[in-house]
């Protein structure tokens, strides 16, 4: 038997005892003899050795979890790649292809001689749909270029002070045409002058991206653009009463390539969101979307004023 016996001063040792029965040449019983052997020693040793498997066992346990989930992300990241190539090439083509047949239908009516097809009132709605598709074309290859930027670390800021009430007014006007064609009426409430330290351009981008997103999926809604300062932020929101979106949807459309299938899906990859997250986070700010399906959403923006750039400012 193996058990924890005591010493005369009180102390614990862990006892191997052996009793034998002990018999004359007869057979019969003489009594018995005890030997308690003191292995404390060994017993630790065992103990120490059975915790440090029971340890290793964990660590693998832990490990072939974290490479599990390892490999389900590397899959979920090819899978994301190939559709990303997939909508990708077909979003570049269609442009493209309308670029090229319309080119290809002047040619011919010039051969033909047809100048008729060329007054200035065609003409100027000629280039003003060139000037769509190609604006569609820029947006996509420039997305391309930021989310390469942005998953190799590499999103630099160019700070300088300015005033984003009047960014904002200028992006809107510069969108106005856009806006126009979907339907969509702007109404501003900023208030006079917010100045902060941000990236300009990047911030244009923002604005741009919501906008944009606003005539895709609000059409012919009256779209509403608030800018306010107090204290040290400024906030700027967009909001539109369009279709929505559920509470379900609602992280999932800042993760790059992620849109919501729908039967109204319009042309987009799935970035815009994305980048803008990424640009109000590396200035320190945040983004949030309030939406109910059916009634609008609302994304509202929080900038610092004076943003303290940790990483990604322009040298
Ligand atoms: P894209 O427009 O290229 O799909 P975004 O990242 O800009 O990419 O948007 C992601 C998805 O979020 C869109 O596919 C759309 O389903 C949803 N979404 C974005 N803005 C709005 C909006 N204002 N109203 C409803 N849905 C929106």
């Amino acid at each position: 038997e193996e058990g924890w016996r005591l010493h005369k001063d009180g102390s614990q040792f862990w006892a191997n005892v052996v009793i034998t029965a002990l018999r004359d040449n007869d057979g019969s019983l003489l009594g018995f003899s005890k030997v308690t052997r003191n292995l404390t020693e060994k017993k630790l040793a065992d103990d120490r050795l059975k915790q440090a498997y029971a340890d290793l066992e964990h660590r693998v346990q832990v490990r072939t979890k974290e490479l599990s989930l390892a490999k389900q992300t590397a899959e979920a990241a090819v899978r994301a790649r190939d559709e990303f190539f997939s909508v990708a090439s077909h979003e570049l083509r269609t442009p493209l292809a309308a670029l090229r047949l319309q080119a290809q239908i002047r040619l011919r009516s010039l051969d033909k001689g047809r100048l008729t097809d060329f007054s200035p009132d065609k003409l100027s709605a000629l280039f003003l749909d060139d000037e769509r598709q190609v604006r569609r074309l820029t947006v996509l290859v420039e997305n391309m270029m930021d989310v390469a930027k942005l998953t190799s670390g590499n999103l630099q800021l160019d700070p300088e002070n300015f005033d984003l009430a009047e960014l904002v007014r200028d992006t809107v006007k510069r969108l106005e045409g856009l806006l126009e064609q979907s339907g969509n009426r702007v109404n501003l409430a900023l208030q006079a002058s917010v100045v902060g330290h941000w990236d300009r351009h990047r911030l244009e981008q923002v604005l741009s991206n919501l906008l944009s997103n606003a005539g895709k999926y609000a059409p012919g809604s009256l779209v509403d653009v608030t800018l306010s300062a107090s204290g040290e932020q400024a906030v700027l929101e967009v909001r539109d009463f369009g279709r929505g979106i559920a509470p379900a949807n609602q992280e999932r459309i800042f993760v790059p390539f992620e849109r919501i299938k729908d039967a109204n899906t319009t042309s987009g990859l799935g970035l815009g969101l994305y980048i803008t997250k990424q640009i109000v986070e590396t200035h320190g700010g945040s983004i949030s979307v309030h939406s109910e399906l059916g009634q609008g959403s609302r994304f509202t923006i929080r900038l610092p004023i004076a943003p303290v750039f940790t990483a990604g400012e322009k040298k």
